[in-house]
């Protein structure tokens, strides 16, 4: 008899915390993504700016699963959900819909990020979402510093060396305070013609505080911190526009040839494929066992997904996800085994932090709110647990003691991945240049 076939769209947080939970299942479980790496999202402000190699923050998730006998890894990208007919449908390189069929289906195909209905500003505004946004936020980076370097006219200097963060959430905050510290510390004696440390560091958000889960307490803590670093911090205003010359917000124009997108998400397409009750965002409404209604074979997990707890929908964190995701196996391991299923699903929330600069990081748990050196170290301890493989906690926490005491980044590249078209001139080598 053929094992029951469970597929499980997204190798993310929530797809392989359900994948690893069903291992001893009797069931033939196909996981497919459109990546061939599980990514540590957390962690992608400091590929883009230079603390961490993209292989330090992300694994093949055929290596993950490697050893897991009952789990086929398939390279492809979702297209599509036929319901009835019980299939995904499935694109690579060179085969197009091709039907894979489910008993089971957990889609955790997460989100994406939002321009809020500006989709032109993703042309001059990159988001941080996949190992190849952070690799082009890195290398904007540094070339602003090598344009500015070998420009000899001082008044381009200010826009090269003005760098724009749109979205005062974690990740730019993260990233405005690991800028700082690059160019106020690394690029400080290395370039002639300029001072890396005159940079001007801009982050924007609409909202009235930064870092708008934390409490008020926090978000000011890092707000301060933020300031001591040299960032400039502008709030209460929406971005009006981004083109190549820089941004206009709050009626006012700031000149700059780098701005990074770090502001809203939207969810993947699942709610279209399934044609399921969306909330206003499009994640799926899912139920107390996380499945879909009148679909109890189909459960979506993470941030794809809406469920609402006390009121309050949960958050698109990683935690979230991964609970999720080891849930909905636990359901279907139970139905599959004929034991009595696990109650309603209930979060339970570890906390949130995030990272100011060197050494300081904000950190609420509960009633707990800390903020400084002690949350830093938590933090740190936290994202080394959770990397997805033993190598990879080694070599992170390595590099980090390294970059905490001397400074030096572990990937100060500028990397062109598009080569010249064949039959052109090379303009440039590939790799420009390397610290
Ligand atoms: C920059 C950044 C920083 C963050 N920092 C934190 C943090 O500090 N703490 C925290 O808790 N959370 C953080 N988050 C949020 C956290 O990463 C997400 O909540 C979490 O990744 C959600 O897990 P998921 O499984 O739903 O989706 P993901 O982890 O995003 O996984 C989705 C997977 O689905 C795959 N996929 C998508 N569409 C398709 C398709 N059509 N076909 C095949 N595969 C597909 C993707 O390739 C991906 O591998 C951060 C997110 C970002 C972007």
């Amino acid at each position: 008899m053929n094992p029951t076939r469970i597929v499980i769209v997204g190798g993310g947080f929530g797809g392989l915390a359900a994948a690893k939970a069903l291992r001893k299942t009797p069931a033939g479980i196909t996981l497919i993504d459109r990546t061939n790496h599980h990514l540590f999202q957390p962690l992608l402000y400091q590929v883009a700016t230079a603390v961490l190699t993209p292989s330090q923050i992300a694994t093949p998730i055929r290596t993950i699963l490697g050893k897991q006998k009952n789990t086929t890894v398939i390279l492809g990208e979702v297209t599509g959900v036929d319901k009835e007919r019980k299939c995904v449908f499935v694109s690579n390189a060179d085969r197009e819909n091709v039907p894979v069929e489910y008993e089971y289906l957990i889609l955790a195909t997460g989100a994406t990020h939002s321009y809020f209905g500006h989709s032109e500003f993703a042309r001059h505004a990159p988001g941080m979402k996949s190992l190849a946004d952070a690799v082009a936020s890195r290398n904007k980076i540094l070339q602003a510093f090598e344009q500015a370097e070998a420009e000899e006219d001082p008044g381009r200097h200010r826009d090269l060396l003005t760098f724009i963060l749109v979205g005062a959430g974690p990740t730019g905050v993260e990233m405005a305070g690991a800028l700082a510290v690059l160019v106020r510390t690394t690029l400080k004696s290395e370039f002639r013609r300029i001072d890396p440390a005159s940079a001007r560091i801009v982050l924007v958000d609409r909202g009235p505080r930064v870092l708008h889960p934390f409490s008020e307490k926090l978000s000011k803590a890092a707000r301060q911190r933020l300031e001591k670093l040299g960032v400039e911090v502008r709030l209460g205003h929406s971005v009006d526009q981004i083109d190549a010359d820089g941004i206009v917000v709050g009626g006012e124009r700031i000149a700059s040839r780098t701005v990074i997108w770090t502001a809203g998400v939207a969810p993947s397409s699942a709610g279209s494929w399934l044609k399921a009750e969306t909330d206003r965002a499009g994640r799926v409404r899912i139920q107390e066992d996380l499945s879909v209604p009148d679909h109890p074979e189909i459960f979506v997990v993470g941030d794809t997904a809406y469920f609402e707890e006390s009121g309050n929908p949960l958050p698109g964190v990683a935690q979230v996800a991964m609970q999720q995701g080891r849930y909905a196996a636990k359901v279907i391991h139970s139905r599959m085994i004929g034991t009595l299923p696990p109650g309603p699903f209930s979060y339970f929330d570890k906390g949130t932090m995030a990272v100011v600069g060197k050494g300081f990081a904000v950190l609420q748990s509960g009633k707990v709110q800390l903020s400084g050196f002690g949350a830093w170290l938590t933090w740190a301890a936290v994202h080394l647990q959770f990397l997805a493989t033993s190598s990879l906690r080694l070599t992170v926490f390595l590099q980090w003691i390294w970059t905490y005491v001397t400074g030096q980044r572990g990937s100060r590249l500028i990397v062109d991945h598009y080569g010249p078209e064949p039959g052109m001139e090379p303009k440039s080598t590939v790799i420009r240049s390397a610290s």
